[in-house]
C-alpha cells in the first residue's frame, strides 16, 4: 500500500495518506479565480482521494470555510503558524473526499496530474498541459 507524507512549510502539521494505489487519486490544475487567490499563484494544484485515506499525523489545521460564489462552501484547512495550505473539501465533498494541495507533500512528484478544470480561466502565458483531460470549468 503505497504511503505518501506531507507538512506545512514549518512542519508544525504532518498528514499521512494510505492509498490502496496512486491510482486512487486524482491530481488536477484547476484555473478557478477562488484557486488564484487560495493558492497565491495562477492556478491550484490538489491531488482529490478518499477521506479516509487521509490522517492529520502532527497538529491541528486551522479551517477557513466560505461560499465559493457559486452557493457551495468550500473548506480550506492550513497552518496558522507558517500559513501554508494543506487541504481543502466542499461542503458536498466533506464525508468523502479530501483536496491535498499537492505542494505540501514530501514529494510532489509522486501524483503527477490527470486533467485541468476551468481551462476559460487559464493564464494566457500559461501554455495547456498536454495528455490530460480538460475541462472549461466544472471542478468535482
Ligand atoms: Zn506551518
Ligand atoms: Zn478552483
Amino acid at each position: 500500500m503505497p504511503t505518501l507524507t506531507g507538512s506545512c512549510y514549518c512542519e508544525n502539521i504532518k498528514y499521512q495518506v494510505s492509498l490502496s494505489s496512486l491510482d486512487d487519486a486524482r491530481t488536477s490544475l484547476c484555473h478557478c479565480i477562488n484557486c488564484k487567490k487560495a493558492f497565491g499563484t495562477n492556478y491550484g494544484l490538489t491531488a482529490k482521494m478518499p477521506k479516509d485515506t487521509v490522517k492529520i499525523t502532527k497538529g491541528t489545521p486551522k479551517v477557513h470555510s466560505a461560499d465559493n460564489g457559486s452557493g457551495m462552501v468550500v473548506n480550506r484547512e492550513f497552518c496558522d503558524n507558517c500559513g501554508s495550505f494543506i487541504l481543502e473539501y466542499g461542503e458536498a465533498a466533506k464525508d468523502h473526499f479530501r483536496f491535498i494541495v499537492v505542494g505540501s507533500l514530501d514529494d510532489p512528484e509522486a501524483l503527477p496530474p490527470k486533467g485541468e478544470f476551468f481551462c476559460k480561466n487559464r493564464a494566457s502565458w500559461m501554455p495547456e498541459i498536454s495528455n490530460v483531460f480538460h475541462k472549461t470549468e466544472i471542478k468535482e
